[in-house]
């Protein structure tokens, strides 16, 4: 079997996403495309030769030599700063992928899905939930967001627009909601994950995706609402 090879990236856009986060869109020469909920491995060679490597999701999906991801700096982090402040239009960083063959949704499983994010785990299930628009599917989906506060949520406005496509939102905020808001914040409780997920009895495959801890609880709590652990795909992040 050959080994995926390194691709060099040439970094065409980076936009703004919150005050810490924001998306780069790469042109990768030789790149094969991706499924919805894959991603890739960077490298970052300093000038003397030390090297990092990190995995980040694919936002966009499907084929062709345009990769979008989506970057929420870790502030005592090695490589997240870098790629939130530093890098700029016109650089290059070196690209290995798409990697990931289980945390990906495909169009033809006619499953209602459930999608779980915390944080930048947004990132592969916007990819998947893009993917399920464009292909005009009429599985049930949903998406549950657990953010700090408004302002951390990456990509606000397009999952307000993918809400209007069919995708109904249910939005947690941790640390500080909105004013207004009808929940105050708080992690979700195991019945209100109960209230705002596809029940059990409607056999969704779950996405859960971010940081482990939240992960990790997120997985125990719809396991013992009744999913069966076999439905119930997750994605770590790293970090607490
Ligand atoms: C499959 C996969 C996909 C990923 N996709 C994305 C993505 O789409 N967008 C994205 O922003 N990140 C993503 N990550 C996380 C990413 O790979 C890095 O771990 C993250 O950017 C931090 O790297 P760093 O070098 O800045 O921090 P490091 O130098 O590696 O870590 C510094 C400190 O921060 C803690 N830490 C590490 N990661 C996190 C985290 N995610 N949250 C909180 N604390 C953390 C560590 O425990 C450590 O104490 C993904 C990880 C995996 C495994």
């Amino acid at each position: 079997m050959t080994a995926t090879p390194w691709l060099p990236a040439h970094v065409e856009t980076v936009t703004p996403l919150t005050a810490h986060a924001r998306s780069l869109v790469l042109d990768v020469p030789g790149w094969t495309g991706s499924l919805p909920g894959q991603h890739l491995d960077i490298r970052l060679t300093a000038e003397d030769g030390y090297r990092a490597e990190r995995s980040y999701s694919i936002a966009s999906f499907g084929p062709g030599e345009r990769v979008e991801l989506a970057v929420d700096e870790v502030e005592d982090g090695e490589v997240s700063p870098y790629l939130v402040e530093e890098v700029r239009p016109g650089d290059f960083l070196e690209v290995k992928g798409p990697l990931g063959q289980y945390f990906v949704w495909r169009e033809d499983d006619p499953s209602p899905v459930q999608l779980i994010a915390g944080g930048s785990g947004i990132v592969p299930l916007l990819s998947i939930a893009r993917a399920r628009a464009a292909a005009g599917t009429a599985q049930p989906f949903r998406l549950l967001y657990s953010v700090r506060s408004a302002p951390d949520a990456l990509y606000a406005d397009e999952i307000e627009e993918l809400r209007a496509r069919g995708i109904p939102t249910e939005w947690i905020h941790t640390r500080l909601a909105p004013p207004g808001s009808p929940r105050a914040a708080g992690r979700v409780s195991l019945a209100e994950l109960e209230r705002l997920t596809i029940p059990p009895s409607e056999r969704p495959l779950i996405y859960i995706c971010g940081p482990t801890a939240f992960v990790e609880s997120t997985a125990d709590a719809v396991v013992a609402a009744g999913h069966p652990p076999l439905r119930v795909r997750t994605e770590r992040f790293g970090g607490a």
